[in-house]
């Protein structure tokens, strides 16, 4: 490592990423290029000999961006969004200066540290419970997305229970979940070992916005006690993917406890927004709950990835994944004065991630915080109003926080013509590299979905959004393509 030269390159490419943001609003949002692209534009093989940093840079605008999805961009508002900030790209570019690996406690005592002190101040700031933080038996842990935050409170709660019930009990636990929940939880059913027959994907329909109904869970667990099968995992939404359902937590989470089901809240997107004393109440409940997830990487200004996830109870995850082998043995693990990250993740390197969010909470501070996520709900506010007063156009679900489900509507009630519409919509729409919407299905019908909460949206966006024109929304003025 030469200092000078990371000074001089570090320089430029701060430079470049900063042109790079100044001029977002020049390409295309949606990636035009066509599969294997890149194939036919790089060497076949390494260069033998070093490049410059100008070389490769060429390289990065003439043949990289144009195969970037522009997630950053002011009117990216396809899936929910993934957050950067100079905070977040600070935190990240310190994180990868000081280059640790932050496994256990001795392996660089401040990443421990600071991600449970920070973890801390957010629990705080959600409000969450004190059984949450870690001056107990609590506390927080950075994983890498809210996929893994769902596995590895699986995995401790399969095991709490098979310690409970007999080893050779895999076979009878049940899952249970809306089928509005994130496939993240299939695919830790999946490698967690749980028979799929024995995952009870409970109907959430329009009648409750599709949140779960409670009796829906009751008789499911009944019916499966009766059977002889063992329930042991619930989780609960708030802010679904499809159109921010939100379950209700105090319900539910009275049925898990009273049949010692594991209770995890996945609050992946919409979690930032209960840091608003207004929004709190979607996570009212919360204190039934076993682990709470949220993404600080998707609407927290903090450069992915950076997925929080508290735990009441961390020795549930420590019994299920720690391992002690002699070349990682050093004193104060074996006295366990300390907490090793290592032994509540599935991998056993980590990145000191807790910096990005530091620099996040103290660079902007939680009222600024607060305001951009209000700004955000407003934009989206603005919009479910434009849409709801178009003709041809309705709101599908009521918005709750920035994500706006709408369609056209059906012409002559003809439901499958409809959703071949907004297929084609979606598409005339992306291609135009305008914007970039993505689509769900509920109760069969193509919705689209809208998610503002890129930071660099602001309202003349949205605006230009639902202006008539080609590709544009609005008073039916859109062309469609057949
Ligand atoms: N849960 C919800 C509600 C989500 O919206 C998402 C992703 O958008 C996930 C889980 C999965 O997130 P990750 O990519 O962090 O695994």
């Amino acid at each position: 490592m030469d200092s000078e030269q990371l000074r001089e390159y570090g320089h430029r490419m701060v430079d470049f990423i900063a042109d790079y943001y100044k001029t977002i609003e020049t390409f295309p949002v949606l990636s035009q290029v066509q599969p294997g692209y890149l194939h036919n534009l790089l060497p076949d093989s390494a260069p033998d000999q070093p490049e410059t940093v100008e070389q490769v840079l060429d390289d990065v605008k003439t043949k990289i961006l144009p195969g970037i999805t522009h997630w950053q961009s002011p009117t990216f508002y396809a899936y929910y969004p993934s957050n950067s900030s100079v905070a977040g790209f600070l935190g990240e570019m310190l994180s990868a200066g000081l280059g640790i690996v932050g496994f256990s406690w001795v392996t660089s005592p401040a990443a421990t540290e600071l991600e449970m002190i920070v973890l801390d101040w957010l629990a705080k700031l959600l409000n969450l419970p004190e059984q949450f933080l870690s001056k107990g038996n609590g506390g927080g842990v950075i994983q890498g997305s809210a996929s893994e935050a769902i596995l590895v409170v699986m995995i401790g709660a399969r095991e709490k229970v098979l310690r409970r019930v007999g080893k050779n009990a895999l076979g009878k636990l049940v899952v249970y979940s809306s089928d509005q929940t994130h496939s993240a939880l299939q695919k830790a059913c999946q490698i967690a070992g749980i028979h799929p027959e024995n995952c009870r994907v409970l109907k959430a329909d329009s009648s409750t916005n599709y949140a779960l109904r409670p009796e829906l869970l009751q008789e499911a667990v009944s019916k499966d006690i009766e059977a002889g099968l063992i329930p042991f995992f619930l989780c609960g939404n708030v802010g679904t993917t499809s159109s921010t359902a939100v379950d209700p937590l105090a319900a539910l989470g009275k049925i898990a406890k009273s049949n010692e089901i594991w209770f995890h809240v996945d609050a992946a997107y919409a979690g930032s927004a209960c840091i608003c004393p207004e929004y709190r109440q979607y996570i009212d409940g919360v204190e039934t709950a076993d682990s709470f997830n949220m993404n600080a990487h998707k609407w927290f200004l903090t450069n992915f990835d950076c997925s929080l996830l508290w735990v009441k109870d961390q020795y549930v995850l420590t019994e299920a994944l720690s391992t002690n082998p002699e070349f990682l043995k050093n004193k104060a693990s074996q006295a366990n004065l300390v907490v090793d990250y290592k032994d509540w993740q599935i991998p056993l390197g980590r990145r000191f991630r807790s910096l990005k969010l530091w620099m996040v909470l103290r660079l902007y501070g939680a009222e600024t915080l607060k305001s951009y996520i209000r700004n955000h709900i407003k934009l989206a506010k603005d919009l479910e109003q434009l849409v709801s007063q178009d003709p041809n156009f309705e709101v599908v679900t009521p918005r709750i926080f920035s994500l706006v489900c709408f369609r056209i509507l059906p012409v002559d009630n003809d439901e499958k013509e409809c959703n071949n519409r907004n297929r084609n919509l979606l598409d005339a729409v992306n291609s135009s590299g305008k914007l970039f919407l993505s689509h769900t299905a509920l109760s069969g019908k193509i919705v689209l979905r809208c998610a503002i909460g890129a930071p660099l949206t602001e309202e003349r966006h949205v605006k230009e959004t639902w202006k008539p024109g080609v590709v544009n929304f609005g008073k039916g003025s859109f062309q469609e393509t057949s």
